[in-house]
């Protein structure tokens, strides 16, 4: 009787931790294989002019789970997403998720702020706080191709805040980080998060006097 309990005990141990497995949500099929795509050593970049890149541009991403932040699919799409931003022919500061077709909370930037200026990638990234303060500039997307503008939105610039306080998952620790980030690296930050609710810095750009 008492190992017929035993059994029992044991088999709804092994069924709780199955279901808790369950609901680790991984990579879909889909974005695993754009991320272990190796052919090409770049990313495809998704750009406003294809319809079906422009849907997946414009849709409001969603968080990775502990599960995928630790799993060997996260660590390559990271590798990818900067070898693809920071390639000759790419030569960007800073790609979301989206713009490499992963719809997922994902930015990796160019720390103009640090020694090196390296580029670092921010997982579940979010803006807590916009300094009232703002200041205008210039930007560009690597999803907004030039020919898409109008010569009037070519010397149209961005206000962006002076500063922006932000909060992130450290991938390692799977803890919540915060940083306060400044000047031109809180401008990067912020036209990449915009990425991740679907917004184009072109839905942002009015007459500046900028230089
Ligand atoms: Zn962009």
């Amino acid at each position: 009787m008492y190992r017929y309990l035993l059994l029992g005990l044991a088999a709804i141990v092994l069924f709780i931790s199955c279901n808790s497995n369950d609901k680790e949500q991984i990579f879909t099929k889909e974005e695993l294989a754009i991320i272990n795509d190796t052919l090409s050593p770049l990313m495809k970049v998704f750009v406003i002019t294809d319809k079906s890149d422009s849907l997946l541009l414009r849709r409001t991403t969603t968080e990775l789970s502990n599960a995928e932040l630790q799993s060997k699919a996260y660590e390559t799409l990271c590798k990818r997403m900067v070898k693809t931003v920071t390639d000759s022919t790419v030569d960007g500061v800073g790609i979301a998720g989206p713009q490499v077709g992963i719809s997922r909370r994902v930015v990796a930037v160019q720390r103009y702020d640090k020694e090196g200026a390296p580029f670092e990638v921010y997982p579940n990234i979010y803006i807590k706080e916009y300094s009232k303060e703002t200041v205008p500039g210039r930007e560009g997307c690597l999803s907004v191709p030039k020919s898409t503008l109008s010569e009037q939105e070519m010397k149209c610039g961005v206000v962006r805040s002076e500063w922006v306080i932000i909060s992130y998952t450290d991938a390692r620790e799977l803890k919540t980080v915060q940083d306060t980030v400044k000047g031109y690296t809180a401008r990067i930050f912020q036209h990449e998060t915009d990425h991740l609710e679907g917004i184009l810095y072109t839905d942002r750009i009015q007459p500046t006097t900028q230089p």
